[in-house]
């Protein structure tokens, strides 16, 4: 039985001060959850969240992370870094990062690597455009992007992972990818991890779904044998709809 995670995204949304509204209202209602609960939030909210979320059960993240440990890398944020404000998990190469920042597989694999060299939980995102879907290519695409962000790593480092499945004609259009297709491309995404590193570890491995998760989709989507929680953008900037999903998922 794999255990489900829910992660928010909240992307570059939330100043310190709404950051302690949103977690201050959050905390309680998640209190109960049955599933990891994450929020991955700004680099400038990191010690204020993580402060915040002491001794519960709600873990802090990161939504980048710099693959040099220290040096002349404007912009970047060092594993040291996130670790010493208080974050575990570390989002990488989110559809985001790859289409306005030039991120690659390459570069995915390069800051997974420095997340689990640093101890950092890392969530990889994959997935296909819409001309990726239309043209049959969906799974070419996530078997190229699963390959190269573990090009090199180990079985024991992969077994550490959570992937996040998301197509990315789904996020923050309100599109959500249906029950079948999601639970039909995360299986095939399993398939490759199976192919790489066997099926105990694939077994094993969170596959996430991500793409307009919301209060109204997320139980059939989490009745999908294969999805094992999901990545949160919108839905993660409101305790009550973020609080909905956690709770939703068992
Ligand atoms: C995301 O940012 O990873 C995401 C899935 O966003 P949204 O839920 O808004 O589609």
């Amino acid at each position: 039985m794999r255990k489900a995670i829910i992660a928010g995204n909240w992307k570059m949304n939330k100043t310190a001060a709404e950051a302690k509204e949103l977690v201050t209202a959050l905390l309680p209602k998640v209190k109960n959850a049955k599933c990891d609960v994450v929020v991955c939030v700004p680099f400038t909210d990191i010690a204020l969240v993580a402060e915040l979320c002491r001794g519960s059960n709600i873990k802090v993240g990161a939504q980048n992370i710099a693959w040099a440990d220290n040096g002349a890398f404007t912009g970047e944020i060092s594993a040291a870094m996130l670790k010493e404000a208080g974050a575990e998990y570390v989002i990488i190469g989110h559809s985001e990062r790859r289409q306005y920042f030039g991120e690659t597989d390459k570069s995915v694999n390069a800051r997974l690597k420095q997340a689990l060299i640093n101890g950092l939980k890392p969530i990889v995102c994959v997935g296909e455009k819409l001309e990726d879907r239309e043209g049959g290519n969906t799974e070419k695409v996530c078997k190229t992007q699963v390959v190269g962000a573990f090009e090199t790593v180990s079985a024991d480092d992969a077994a550490k992972t959570v992937i996040a499945y998301e197509p990315v004609w789904a996020i923050g259009t309100g599109k959500t990818a249906t029950d079948e297709q999601a639970n039909e491309t995360i299986g095939y995404i399993r398939s490759v991890v199976k192919e790489l590193y066997g099926a105990k570890i694939a077994d094993a491995m969170r596959i996430q779904y991500g793409g307009s998760m919301n209060a109204k989709n997320v139980d059939s989507l989490m009745a999908q044998p294969e999805v094992d929680g999901g990545l949160i953008g919108g839905a993660s900037l409101k305790a009550d709809d973020f609080a909905y999903i956690v709770n939703a998922a068992k």
